[in-house]
């Protein structure tokens, strides 16, 4: 396939020297390792329909990758060394921005902090972070419906990807860019894309939705007594402006985690609470109320009213971004602290409050001596649920025998709650089976099908996220 390949492309799109690929074959924590036989590294979209053509004709597998920051091991190829790594990072064209529209046309290798510069510097905004925005990329942050700490106001990637350019599984190329308010042409292919982890096709590029810049933005640190005070302050701030735009919960525990991992950081509050609330407000108009005037007043009443015990609102840009650390820091510290699973879930976001509380007991009273807490985006009833393992537990052993069984504990907890086992990240390798067994006959039957259909030969990202029909199970 390689030399059937090679004169169809540049001269840079092959690469098989071993050491420049083996950064690409471990994922982002180190907990899953691929190999393979070569990188191919297009940079024109019809480069990138060569190659799948290619594959196609030759029944080899492609596995797409973007920034490789993906927390569930879907970029990360099959460790048999039968597939190709089809990164995307060379395609990084932004095709357009236009700012009176309010949309970008960005090529999948485009880094989203990139994105945010290019939206920037057309007096516009493009309302989608997260801690990976310096490597992950559009084709990755679509195929996994990324998420973050703007979807409270602007929502997940779904609602952001206003048109797509896709390679299918075939070679052929959906020109689906066009944006259309409009569109009743039956089923949607943008939307079968958005999430599917590449496991349908490629996507080459993307037309964005931007948001009017931010013109002010003010960050508040709060004390509150638990997480359904937290959850009634956050409705009353909803009811009272549409300016929040993050609203980050956090135990006591996590942010003594931090401390004590970030030696330099300090606690925003005097006293200690058992939850800590992080909010964000913005202004985008010239005649928004000032945020920090906004916050200062809605988060008065609220201390008034007894929904928060204590609130400082950052007075520097410096030490805005001070609290920002501290809540991205949650995970880097808790590790420090030891083995531990992480689960990132979601149940509707009225139940948040109740799980985080009785999920936790819960698991604690079947695995005696673990630990468990939740953290992070509780206006989209999306935390990540930790449980670390028992004080001198061996690493190695725990992860091995005890973790699994914790997950599939909590998970069942989610599903029991009407929740989700994947909120943000994806399911790709890691959650696969899980994801088999707690879906229901009808759901998978469904998802298994789409595969079928699309990708009959199994050959678009193999072993994540569901299984062509009669493939083997890796
Ligand atoms: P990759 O990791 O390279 O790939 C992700 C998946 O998409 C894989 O299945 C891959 O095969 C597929 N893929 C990649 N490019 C294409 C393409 N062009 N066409 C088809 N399929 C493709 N995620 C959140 O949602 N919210 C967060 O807050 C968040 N925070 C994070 C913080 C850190 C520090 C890190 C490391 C990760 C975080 N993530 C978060 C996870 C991750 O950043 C996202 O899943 C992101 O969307 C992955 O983008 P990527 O370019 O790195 O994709």
């Amino acid at each position: 396939m390689l030399d059937a390949l090679a004169g169809q492309v540049g001269p840079r799109t092959i690469v098989r020297d071993a050491e420049l690929i083996a950064p690409w074959l471990i994922d982002w924590r180190g907990r899953f390792h691929g190999a393979a036989p070569a990188l191919l590294q297009p940079d024109t979209t019809a480069e990138v329909a060569a190659i799948v053509t290619a594959a196609a004709a030759h029944g080899v597998a492609l596995v797409p990758q973007g920034g490789n920051t993906s927390m569930v091991g879907g970029a990360t190829p099959p460790a048999d060394g039968s597939a190709l790594l089809l990164s995307l990072r060379r395609l990084n064209r932004i095709r357009s921005v236009d700012a009176a529209a309010g949309l970008a046309v960005a090529e999948a290798g485009v880094i989203l902090a990139e994105l945010h510069d290019a939206a920037l510097a057309q007096g516009r905004r493009f309302p989608l972070t997260l801690g990976a925005r310096g490597s992950a990329t559009v084709g990755g942050l679509v195929s996994t419906n990324a998420g973050g700490t703007q979807v409270l106001r602007h929502g997940t990637m779904r609602g952001l990807v206003a048109g797509l350019e896709a390679v299918l599984p075939d070679g052929s190329i959906h020109h689906g860019l066009p944006s259309l308010k409009k569109d009743n042409r039956g089923y949607d292919l943008k939307e079968l894309l958005v999430g599917a982890e590449g496991t349908l096709g490629i996507v080459t590029a993307a037309t964005l939705r931007l948001a009017p810049a931010v013109t002010a933005r003010a960050v508040a640190w709060l004390g509150v007594a638990d997480p359904a005070t937290a959850l009634a302050l956050l409705r009353r701030l909803e009811a009272a402006t549409d300016g929040v735009e993050s609203f980050e919960l956090l135990p006591a525990e996590s942010l003594a985690a931090v401390l004590a991992h970030l030696p330099d950081a300090r606690a925003p509050l005097a006293d200690t609470h058992p939850w800590h609330v992080l909010v964000e407000a913005v202004a985008t108009a010239p005649d928004d109320e000032p945020p920090a005037r906004l916050l200062e007043r809605l988060l008065g009443d609220a201390l008034a009213d007894g929904l928060a015990r204590d609130a400082v609102i950052a007075a520097s840009e410096a030490q805005a971004e001070a609290f920002w650390r501290l809540r991205d820091s949650i995970s880097a510290g808790e590790r420090a602290q030891g083995p531990a699973t992480q689960h990132d879930i979601s149940v509707p976001v009225d139940a948040m409050p109740r799980f985080l509380i009785d999920g936790a007991a819960t698991v604690e009273a079947r695995f005696p001596g673990t630990h468990a807490s939740g953290f992070g985006h509780l206006g989209d009833g999306n935390v990540h649920f930790h449980v670390r393992a028992p004080a001198g537990a061996d690493p190695e052993r725990w992860y091995a025998e005890a973790a699994p069984t914790v997950t599939r504990f909590v998970h069942d907890l989610v599903v029991a709650a009407g929740g989700s086992i994947s909120a943000e990240h994806g399911i790709g390798q890691m959650k696969r089976d899980e994801l088999a067994r707690l879906s229901s006959p009808a759901r998978m039957a469904v998802l298994t099908g789409i595969k079928g259909a699309l990708d009959p030969h199994g050959l678009m990202n193999p072993g994540k996220l569901v299984l062509a029909p009669g493939a083997a199970r890796q």
